[in-house]
């Protein structure tokens, strides 16, 4: 299996709904401490990790590196993962609801984890088809009338379980032919394993700009995107990056203007996203000749680009995608290639913004060596990395 292809089994694999996500964190922060300067959690447990500017020369002294003048790129994605959420125990059975948004026509008959005291296996019963009627048999059971059967008596439950656990898919990533790969929680881990995969090839990279990398809280959850604004308020970057995955082509969908699994990321182009940004990452991709799709939004792109560029007195944004099948079911589908080149064209293009550049869009409120003023700088250094 492929360093990229191990990496994303075991983000798939690991479980954190929404405000849920202290195992994903604790593996982001193992994985950064390898590959950052420092690292830096907020208030609501997102994760930085920042690899300072190469240009001019690093010092080798931490303390210079960390009064680092160079502008800021953010480049994020999100670590939490659509899931359930219990809402009552009758009769030994579990009751639930969303956390994030679910088609319920496939959650019966799935295996689960129930988060309680104790992780329990358990699956989403079903009603068995002899019992149904016809009309029945085509109805869509709404979620309260689902249940959940961990194989226990009402009173073992109750002992476990408490109203407010969380409830995650037990799915194992299925490798399938050709590079493409199945499984939970590819939007986003997929796109966090491009995040680091970018960082790896940063090490060896000269780049001009600090690199913020920054792996995102409760996205799922609201329009809010409460990790993503407070993080992005708190580095207050010159440029801000979010990757995401996006609808690829299956039956079943208007063909014409949708991304094929293999055929590189898609870059989103509209209202969301800075022309600036946009046109850098066109460049970028043409010029190392990485296969891309260009992705059109009038309004809304309903992930974390949304609310960084509102966040502070506003950052310039843009948005890299990456393809996949199924979004928001067990049995999301991708090609490993998509992952990374995507990962390739952010190091194209965090390495081609220059000085120039943030004078170009911050114009006289970019003043070299007064980013990092007193006010500005960026708070709660918490973990650093160890040497
Ligand atoms: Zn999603």
């Amino acid at each position: 299996m492929t360093a990229l292809a191990d990496l994303l089994t075991r983000f798939s694999q690991t479980h954190g709904t929404s405000g849920n996500e202290d195992a994903v964190r604790a593996l982001v922060v193992r994985e950064f401490q390898k590959l950052a300067d420092d690292i830096q959690i907020t208030t609501h447990g997102s994760v930085i990790g920042i690899r300072y500017a190469t240009t001019p020369p690093r010092s080798k002294s931490r303390r210079a590196a960390a009064s680092s003048d160079a502008p800021r790129l953010l480049v994020e994605a999100h670590i939490d993962e659509i899931g359930l959420v219990v809402t009552g125990i009758q009769d030994g059975f579990i009751r639930f609801d969303e956390i994030g948004y679910w088609d319920p026509r496939v959650l019966p008959s799935q295996n689960v984890l129930v988060h309680g005291r104790k992780t329990l296996p358990g699956v989403i019963g079903a009603r068995p088809p002899h019992v149904l009627s016809a009309s029945e048999r085509k109805e869509t059971l709404p979620l309260p009338e689902l249940f959940i059967d961990v194989g226990m008596s009402d009173v073992r439950v109750r002992a476990l379980v408490n109203i407010g656990d969380s409830i995650t898919m037990d799915r194992q990533v299925t490798p399938l032919q050709n590079d493409f790969y199945s499984g939970k929680a590819f939007d986003d881990r997929a796109a966090l394993v491009a995040l680091l995969e970018f960082l790896r090839q940063l090490q060896n990279t000269p780049h001009a700009w600090d690199v913020y990398a920054v792996a995102n809280v409760n996205e799922e959850d609201s329009a809010l995107y409460l990790g993503a604004l407070t993080s992005a308020f708190q580095i207050r970057p010159h440029v801000a990056l979010c990757l995401d995955v996006t609808h690829a082509y299956q039956p079943g969908l208007a063909q014409d203007e949708l991304a094929r699994l293999g055929q590189g990321p898609c870059i989103a182009r509209g209202a969301n996203v800075h022309p600036f940004v946009f046109e850098k990452l066109r460049q970028a991709a043409l010029s190392e000749a990485i296969p891309h799709h260009i992705n059109v939004y009038g309004g809304d792109t309903e992930t974390n680009a949304w609310m960084m560029q509102v966040a502070g007195e506003g950052i310039p944004t843009g948005l890299v995608e990456i393809p996949l099948r199924y979004m928001h079911t067990p049995v999301e589908t991708l090609h490993l290639d998509d992952v990374a080149r995507a990962a390739e064209l952010v190091r194209v293009f965090a390495t081609s913004l220059t000085r120039e550049d943030a004078l170009a869009l911050h114009g006289e409120t970019f003043v070299y060596g007064a980013q990092q003023t007193k006010n500005q700088k960026p708070k709660l250094p918490i973990r650093k990395k160890r040497r």
